[in-house]
């Protein structure tokens, strides 16, 4: 478990800004994870903001939504640039479902850390062929601290890191849950992946 040094930081003395990056397959409790750090840094009383790109409506609209229900109110936007506007002087910003936006994303959230905001992003890092999800692999190389956690293979139950989609769709983005995907192992996936 990723354990803050301090969730209050160096507030109102000399503010050092960092990037977080929670990663893994669907499953895996990334939004929960990001939801527990955000809800934590609430608690010592730090201004949170959170967005998420407004391409994932699965849920309700306004709030950042993880499969067991855990919720936080979240602000969906269009574009990386829209959370620079809408940031202000807040000392803490999270994102879900980082993946879904394009390289843009980068130097914003490099730009929020470089102001000495706490930046926690949560993103698929493989895409249903088990390929990098850009723009994951810049995120994960630009961020101080990187936490890859792991669903359950629902064939053999050893840790998952892959998401098998089960329709035959080739979208690298589709929607929808569990009716969707399943968690997978490595070898797991190499057996059930479609060619
Ligand atoms: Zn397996």
């Amino acid at each position: 478990m990723f354990v803050e040094r301090s969730p209050r930081g160096t507030k109102n003395t000399e503010r050092k800004g960092q990037i977080e990056v929670i990663c893994g397959s669907m499953f895996s409790g990334k939004t929960e994870e990001l939801i527990r750090r955000l809800n934590r840094a609430k608690i010592a009383k730090l201004k949170v903001e959170i967005f998420k790109p407004k391409i994932d409506t699965r849920y309700h609209e306004e709030e950042v939504v993880s499969h067991n229900e855990t919720s936080i109110r979240s602000t969906p936007v269009n574009f990386a640039e829209d959370i620079l506007l809408l940031t202000g002087d807040c000392d803490v910003v999270g994102i879900d479902e980082v993946q879904f936006f394009d390289d843009r994303i980068v130097p914003v959230v490099n730009q929020l850390a470089n102001q000495g905001k706490r930046v926690i992003l949560a993103g698929l890092d493989m895409d249903f062929e088990g390929q990098p999800f850009d723009p994951m692999p810049k995120l994960m190389a630009t961020a101080e601290y990187v936490t890859k956690v792991h669903a359950i293979c629902m064939k053999c139950g050893d840790l998952a890191a892959f998401s098998l989609r089960l329709s035959d769709s080739r979208q690298k983005v589709v929607l929808g849950e569990k009716e969707s995907y399943e968690a997978r192992c490595r070898r797991c996936f190499l057996e059930d992946k479609r060619p």
